[in-house]
């Protein structure tokens, strides 16, 4: 809870916000038109609008339009990859969600989506990670990556930005033991579920099977989520 009276002081200016999202859509405007016929359109907001969620996709007629509020950015914990992150999977809802699919499984996807969709910006914008990776990522980049070693380091600090976010510690690598016994009973996967996704997203491993399991939660404080 204490994320939550976090005091709010930015590590990314309104500018490098709104450069990012014009960055993003430079790429994505284009590809969602040849892929999906959909035009994407931005309704963003340094100030927060909503109370309900901060960032938002919604498929109108021929348009994708994407919600997405500063509150997220003005974090002191949030990097500018994690921002990708939020925005990447957003995008992965137009890609992936199919009417009646669990909201759990939509999110799950989203996730696994938005890590190669932020690989794919930063290969297409390459720039140095400016905060640190876990080792474990480090080498995982090293050894398995498919995309350019400063791809990958900055969507592994986007994910790391995401964790210590969410209290979770990844100095030590990452335990998802505990994913396969906790189910999740809020409409996103757990965090550590969504770290454990958001790295095989990276990597191209496997879906991770959390990202399907539903039911109550024996988690005694459920974290707040980036993204929505
Ligand atoms: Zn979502």
């Amino acid at each position: 809870m204490f994320l939550i009276c976090q005091p709010a002081h930015a590590e990314i200016s309104e500018a490098s916000f709104n450069e990012t999202l014009t960055a993003l859509q430079e790429i994505y405007r284009p590809k969602l038109l040849t892929d999906l016929g959909l035009n994407l359109h931005f309704e963003s907001f340094w100030i927060r609008r909503s109370m309900i969620v901060s960032s938002q996709a919604r498929k109108i007629g021929d348009e994708a339009v994407v919600f997405i509020d500063g509150e997220l950015a003005q974090k002191s914990q949030i990097n500018r990859a994690a921002f990708i992150l939020t925005v990447c999977h957003e995008f992965g809802h137009i890609y992936n969600d199919k009417p009646g699919e669990l909201r759990l499984k939509k999110e799950g996807l989203a996730d696994y989506w938005a890590a190669g969709c932020a690989a794919e910006f930063f290969g297409q914008n390459p720039t140095d990670p400016v905060d640190s990776v876990p080792t474990f990522l480090i080498e995982k980049c090293q050894t398995d990556g498919n995309i350019s070693m400063t791809a990958c380091l900055q969507v592994a600090s986007g994910i790391h930005s995401y964790a210590k976010f969410n209290g979770i510690d990844l100095s030590k690598g990452i335990d998802t033991r505990l994913n396969d016994r906790v189910s999740n009973s809020h409409l996103h996967p757990r965090p550590l579920c969504r770290v454990e996704t958001f790295i095989a997203g990276l990597f191209g491993a496997e879906k991770p099977a959390c990202i399907f399991k539903t039911g109550a939660s024996k988690d005694p404080m459920p974290a707040r989520s980036l993204v929505n």
